[in-house]
């Protein structure tokens, strides 16, 4: 794989969800648009689940082909996630993999005083409870299928303190909570349940917190000074596609022994660097 997290395409004999069905929220942009790339080239037939209506079927259209819809579905909103569900299950005929992927930081403001309960509720309703009702309504038709792969998006923030605003570093520890428990419970069904946890990708998610004066060309750089330190890694820029890589893995059956596992995609960054700082 190159720094710019190009690898080469999937060939027919080396795609990893050949005949499977995805649903990824937040799939329009960002991490969840390279989900959907990726979960294309590897086979799969992809549900985008997002609330930008524009961008998700600008990605629909752009993939263009039968295998790939768009609904319009808020996580935050039980009857669009079970309505996002059914739409994938009826419209594919299954559903293999659920991508618990939408997710916000709130703002950055880091001084407990000051915290904005509204916002961190905010980020509570989409990271966390957005997150529990992708893993139920998916459970429900996992279950009686005997078979299925959730991966939920945490971050390097459901490890450690420091790595963004108090609600958000709460709300994706409560991610790796919730996928534990849900692993527990889904194991005897046949159904894994993982985490991803990214350090800082470049994306509208992680762009709004650079440093005001922020160079836009070295904007990765600048964005990692300011959450607190570079990655491990060196040599090698993340990239939304670099996570999809791990989600892809864990919605596969290369995973198929691999469950309640918060994959840390960080250069290393949490275990060596951290206690550096
Ligand atoms: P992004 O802002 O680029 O994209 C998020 C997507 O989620 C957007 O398409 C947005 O429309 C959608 N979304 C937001 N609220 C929604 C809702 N209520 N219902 C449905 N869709 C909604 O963010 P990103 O950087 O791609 O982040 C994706 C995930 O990865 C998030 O869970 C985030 O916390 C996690 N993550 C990101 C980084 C990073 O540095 N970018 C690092 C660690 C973890």
């Amino acid at each position: 794989m190159s720094a710019a997290g190009s690898s080469p395409a999937a060939s027919s004999s080396t795609k990893r969800l050949e005949g499977k069905v995805a649903l990824v929220t937040g799939g329009a942009t960002g991490i969840g648009e390279a989900i959907v790339r990726l979960f294309r080239e590897h086979g799969a037939k992809v549900c985008i689940a997002d609330i930008q209506d524009e961008a998700g079927q600008r990605l629909r259209d752009a993939l263009g082909d039968q295998d790939v819809m768009f609904v319009h579905c808020d996580v935050t909103v039980e009857e669009d996630v079970s309505a996002a569900v059914d739409a994938a299950a009826e419209r594919f005929g299954a559903l293999d993999v659920m991508v618990n992927n939408a997710g916000i930081t709130g703002n950055k403001v880091t001084d407990i005083r000051n915290v904005d309960f509204a916002e961190v509720r905010k980020v509570f309703d989409i990271n966390v409870h957005g997150v529990f009702l992708g893993m139920k309504h998916a459970a429900r038709v996992m279950i009686p299928q005997k078979r299925g792969s959730i991966v939920s998006l945490a971050s390097v923030a459901s490890a450690i303190g420091g790595m963004g605003p108090h609600g958000y570093t709460a709300s994706k520890h409560a991610v790796v909570g919730l996928t534990k428990s849900v692993a527990g419970e889904l194991g005897r069904h046949g159904v894994r349940v993982n985490c991803v946890s990214p350090y800082a990708v470049p994306t509208a998610l992680s762009m709004p917190h650079l440093p005001q004066g922020a160079r836009a060309g070295d904007a990765l750089k600048d964005f990692l000074a300011f959450v607190g330190g570079e990655a491990n890694l060196k040599g090698v820029d993340v990239m939304p596609k670099d996570v999809a890589e791990a989600v892809l893995y864990l919605a596969s059956d290369e995973a198929r022994y691999v469950s309640a596992l918060n994959l840390m995609v960080d250069g290393g960054f949490t275990a060596v660097n951290h206690n550096l700082k």
